[in-house]
């Protein structure tokens, strides 16, 4: 209904802004009011080893469900809660239900966990999750922290030593999103890193040969450093011959599962982990 002259396009752009703004105060307001305890589950997407044809760690990923909006997605609310100081509670609220689940489980599936860069910069908030990890006796290579590039850009300082306490205490470190940000190459020199993340941004350009030089290089400088390399958001058999063509190993994506309860996760290892590896022909899990 928006005419086209100048006029209408102010008024259109004008619209959009106070709604987005008005989404942005709703959810705001629905986070400060929030029980997390109570409000967030978590889901488990396997990420998968292709060599071994073996689910061998689950991402965790935080499912808000608000007694107000009804269910709201990581990537409408995650950003509003670290503007607003509200992430730490959220970050508390995933570690224990991470270490609740591998508790609760026989034989434990590692996981990972996502960090927020306000986390990282607080020594009270990784005190706190390295107290939860003790509670909980398991051991700390069971639960890997994702962090992405821009989580570490506010002070690298910082940043870098409660990475590294997270590390001394055994916990693995992925790097995620990687390839999105800026200067990564510090962080592999400042960090022990196990993981890259690769972006799945790289795999939606399918056909690019640029892009398969760049992931191919990804890989082998991953190799050389002696860390696992991921690659994010593998959705088809294209993208996956693209990653083997790559060379990688370890995949995460659609095609081998999306997000899934705790119980379907447990389900698609006991089906898939289980073949024999000289039997493990197919790559996806059971379609
Ligand atoms: P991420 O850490 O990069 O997680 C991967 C996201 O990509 C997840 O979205 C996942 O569902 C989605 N994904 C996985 N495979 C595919 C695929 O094949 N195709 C496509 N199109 N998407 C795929 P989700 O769960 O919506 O989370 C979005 C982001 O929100 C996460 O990106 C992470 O940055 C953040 N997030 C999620 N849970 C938490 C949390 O507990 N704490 C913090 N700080 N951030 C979280
Ligand atoms: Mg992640
Ligand atoms: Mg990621
Ligand atoms: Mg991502």
């Amino acid at each position: 209904h928006a005419k086209k002259n100048g006029k209408n396009k102010v008024v259109v752009f004008r619209d959009e802004h106070a709604r987005v703004a008005a989404e942005r105060y709703k959810i705001e307001r629905a986070l400060r009011g929030a029980n997390f305890a109570a409000e967030i589950e978590l889901l488990f997407q396997p990420q998968f080893d292709l060599g071994h044809e073996r689910i061998v760690r689950a991402e965790a990923l935080a499912r808000w469900t608000s007694p107000t909006l009804g269910a709201v997605m990581p990537g409408r609310f995650i950003e509003i809660a670290e503007e607003s100081g509200l992430i730490a509670n959220i970050t508390l609220v995933v570690v224990e239900k991470a270490l609740a689940a591998l508790k609760s489980w026989d034989d434990p599936i590692p996981l990972s966990v996502n960090l927020s860069g306000n986390d990282l910069l607080s020594d009270h908030i990784i005190a706190r999750i390295i107290d939860k990890v003790e509670d909980s006796g398991l051991d700390p290579a069971l639960l890997e922290f994702e962090i992405t590039e821009t989580a570490m850009m506010a002070d690298t300082g910082k940043a870098t030593r409660n990475m590294l306490r997270l590390s001394e205490r055994g916990h693995p470190l992925a790097l995620d999103d990687f390839g999105t940000g800026y200067s990564n190459f510090n962080y592999l020199r400042e960090l022990p890193i196990s993981k890259l993340k690769v972006d799945r941004s790289f795999l939606t350009d399918v056909g690019d040969p640029m892009t398969e030089k760049i992931l191919h290089s990804l890989v082998g400088m991953a190799r050389t450093l002696g860390i696992d390399c991921l690659f994010e958001g593998v959705e088809d058999e294209i993208q996956l011959i693209i990653a083997k063509r790559a060379g990688t190993h370890l995949v995460q994506g659609y095609l081998f599962g999306k997000p899934m309860t705790g119980m379907q996760l447990l389900c698609a290892v006991d089906e898939h982990n289980r073949v024999p590896l000289r039997q493990a022909g197919r790559n996806a899990l059971g379609g």
